[in-house]
């Protein structure tokens, strides 16, 4: 049994809230117990407040973020079809990668790591796309990048974002930014564990369903039929109770506290790290403008060393922060504020730990 009580502020996951703890220790019932369906109905429910959503087909997958990302395009893309990805991180390269396995002949749309994809270069890089993808909130680099342009000028073409790190930590607009797909991941704002994949999808998306995509367990067809289905539910797959418990309890906080006093615990708190930490002698890193307030990079000040320092604010802080990747791996420190997590005495917590780090290291 690990008891740790570590203060998560990496990329994820964040703390859960008390209440989502709780939830998971309720006793399981069986997952087509009517209360159980009940459960699940007002989950979706709560799901499209948070997405702001009247989607019919909105629930969560049975698996973390990348299951929402795999099944985003299983379902919606046939072999050779043209599909615009921004890649400006980790999560725009995989979602290259899913995208062609799944067939689909892909148009990449690079930018420079740290900063965001100006929104026209997608809608230019071809001239009838069948989808449009982009990561909104890229955990690899805490850029936000621009949605709504997109949804207004996207044609036919179908607009799927990726919102793992941006559901429930900053606005998600999916029917005012005419968003057709779109999953996330209950670990970081939502102030739940990882292990369920919130998914969307529009009616002009279903429309494109494929048939059969390759991938059963990911099927939206036979899905349906269980999460949204009328009367009797399809059995599709045993679905994980207590994650189910886990995620209707965070939604409920959030909802209680109000979708925009959560977003803005999530702003105070980014603006508190954007202020200290500078004055600390760490620069902030993403672009301005693009700053994600859920998760800010930094590089570190002379004399810290990046796998020294993280390790002495795990061990005798209790604190995790997480490392750069790829370009920037050991030179940019990515800090998280999400969810439960997400309040000034954990800022204030961090930023008094890193001024007697800092101190230390000059
Ligand atoms: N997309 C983004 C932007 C992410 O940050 C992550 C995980 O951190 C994923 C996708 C994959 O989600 P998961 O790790 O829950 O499968």
């Amino acid at each position: 049994m690990i008891l740790s009580d570590r203060l998560l502020m990496g990329p994820g996951p964040s703390n859960p809230y008390p209440e989502v703890t709780a939830a998971l220790g309720e006793p399981v019932i069986g997952h087509l117990d009517p209360e159980f369906l009940a459960l699940l109905d007002e989950t979706n429910e709560r799901l499209r407040t948070v997405w702001q959503t009247d989607n019919s087909l909105t629930f969560p997958i049975s698996a973390t973020g990348s299951a929402g990302m795999e099944a985003a395009f299983v379902n919606f893309i046939r072999p050779g079809d043209p599909v615009v990805v921004g890649v400006n991180g980790v999560f725009g390269g995989r979602m290259c990668d899913v995208a062609s396995r799944a067939g689909a002949d892909v148009i990449r749309v690079d930018e420079e790591w740290g900063r965001a994809i100006d929104p026209q270069r997608l809608l230019e890089a071809h001239s009838n796309p069948a989808m449009i993808a982009v990561v909104h909130a890229e955990t690899s680099t805490g850029v936000r990048n621009d949605v709504a342009p997109l949804g207004d000028a996207k044609g036919d073409a179908l607009l799927l974002v990726d919102c793992v790190t941006s559901l429930g930590g900053i606005p998600v607009l999916i029917d005012d930014w005419n968003v057709d797909i779109a999953y996330s991941g209950t670990q970081k704002c939502l102030g739940v564990p990882p292990g369920l994949s919130p998914i969307t999808v529009g009616d002009r998306a279903m429309e494109h369903l494929v048939p059969t995509p390759q991938s059963w367990y990911l099927d939206l067809n036979m899905i349906k039929e269980y999460v949204i289905g009328e009367g009797a539910r399809a059995y599709h797959h045993t679905a994980p109770i207590s994650m189910l418990y886990a995620l209707h309890a965070g939604l409920e906080v959030v909802l209680t506290e109000g979708l925009e006093e959560t977003w803005d615990r999530h702003r105070i708190c980014g603006e508190a790290l954007h202020t200290g930490l500078p004055e600390l002698g760490f620069q902030l890193w993403a672009q301005e403008g693009h700053r994600l307030p859920e998760l800010t990079t930094v590089t570190l000040p002379e004399g810290l060393d990046d796998v020294q320092g993280r390790q002495l604010l795990l061990e005798r802080y209790g604190i995790e922060v997480g490392g750069g990747l790829g370009p920037v791996a050991g030179k940019v420190w990515r800090i998280g504020c999400m969810g439960h997590t997400a309040r000034l005495d954990n800022v204030e917590r961090l930023l008094n730990a890193l001024e007697q780090l800092t101190n230390e290291s000059r």
